[in-house]
């Protein structure tokens, strides 16, 4: 597949930011201090093609908290750690049609988080990841964000601390995963590395470059370096469908048509496999958890640029 000529990713950037910038739906999270004290006024939007080139507009350079969407480089560590049977026994590939952070959702389904893009579901998958120690735990799934970026990301101190503050839910979701044998390390040690890998910066051309290395099969196309194996981003790409933006992720698919993921920082991430990645940023929130200024725009560049995966060619009678 050819990505779409530049001057038309670019004008369908430059229109929907247009048409989404006085949107002032939503709210930032504020069950995170750090973020509810974020600009809600940044609104930025960015593509990468599967062939290395890079689109932008707005707030392109402004870095924020990576969160749930970090939840996707994990995962795609842990496959390539432990393959795709492994997770989906363990972890998961369906949605739970509840929150983000529900625990009901593990009560309903044995303590089996269904998917890895929800809390309970990320915690698990951080677990999987192998290695011996928290620190190195912590630094291959950091080295995993800097290689889908194929820039040197960074953890801020100032978002770690605000959120390993106030994770308690988090906590309890681990301890209850450990109890019924479904988290794979030492509880909070767990916890806390998924809540350092949610404390990353990120611009959203950041975000874009990690998109575009699913959407070129697992190698980054601005690098060259392969980064997932080829096999596992196709059920990367299914969990991002089934759960990667949280409980509308049906409303999602019907409407827009391609894998994304979001995060309670404001980023959304959505990949066109084999052309190209949309990023979007802004912070404030609708019910679920969805960027709304980020998700309306990306669904608008999405149906612009035509990528729902699920068109076919028009036949005649
Ligand atoms: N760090 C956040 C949390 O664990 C991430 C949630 C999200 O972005 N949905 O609650």
């Amino acid at each position: 597949m050819t990505p779409p000529d530049g001057t038309r990713i670019q004008r369908a950037l430059d229109t929907a930011h247009a048409a989404h910038a006085a949107d002032w739906g939503g709210k930032n999270a504020d069950y995170i201090p750090y973020l509810a004290s974020v600009d809600p006024g940044l609104f930025g939007l960015a593509v990468a093609t599967a062939d290395g080139e890079l689109y932008e507009t707005g707030d392109s350079g402004y870095a924020f908290a990576l969160e749930s969407i970090s939840k996707v480089f994990t995962l795609a560590l842990a496959m390539e750690d432990v393959g795709p049977a492994a997770i989906r026994k363990k972890v998961g590939a369906d949605p739970t049609g509840l929150p983000f952070s529900s625990v009901m959702a593990l009560e309903l389904h044995g303590n089996k988080p269904l998917s890895p893009l929800v809390n309970a579901g990320a915690i698990a998958t951080t677990s999987l990841v192998r290695a011996s120690t928290r620190e190195e735990r912590w630094a291959r799934i950091l080295r995993t964000q800097r290689d889908f970026a194929g820039r040197d990301i960074a953890l801020s101190d100032e978002v770690d601390i605000s959120e390993q503050r106030t994770n308690a839910h988090n906590r309890a979701i681990a301890w209850l995963l450990y109890s019924a044998d479904t988290l794979y390390s030492d509880p909070m040690e767990a916890c806390e590395v998924y809540t350092r890998q949610c404390s990353t910066l990120v611009t959203v051309t950041d975000l874009a470059r990690m998109g575009a290395t699913l959407a070129a099969g697992g190698v980054n196309p601005f690098t060259g370096k392969r980064v997932v194996r080829h096999g596992n981003v196709p059920h990367i790409l299914a969990e991002m469908t089934m759960e990667g933006m949280y409980d509308t992720s049906g409303d999602w698919a019907y409407v827009v048509g391609i894998p994304a993921k979001s995060g309670v920082g404001g980023g959304v991430m959505a990949v066109s496999p084999g052309n190209l990645a949309i990023a979007a940023f802004s912070p404030p929130l609708d019910v679920v958890g969805n960027s709304v200024r980020g998700g309306k725009a990306v669904a608008q560049i999405a149906i612009d640029l035509g990528l729902s995966l699920y068109v076919t060619p028009e036949r005649r009678e």
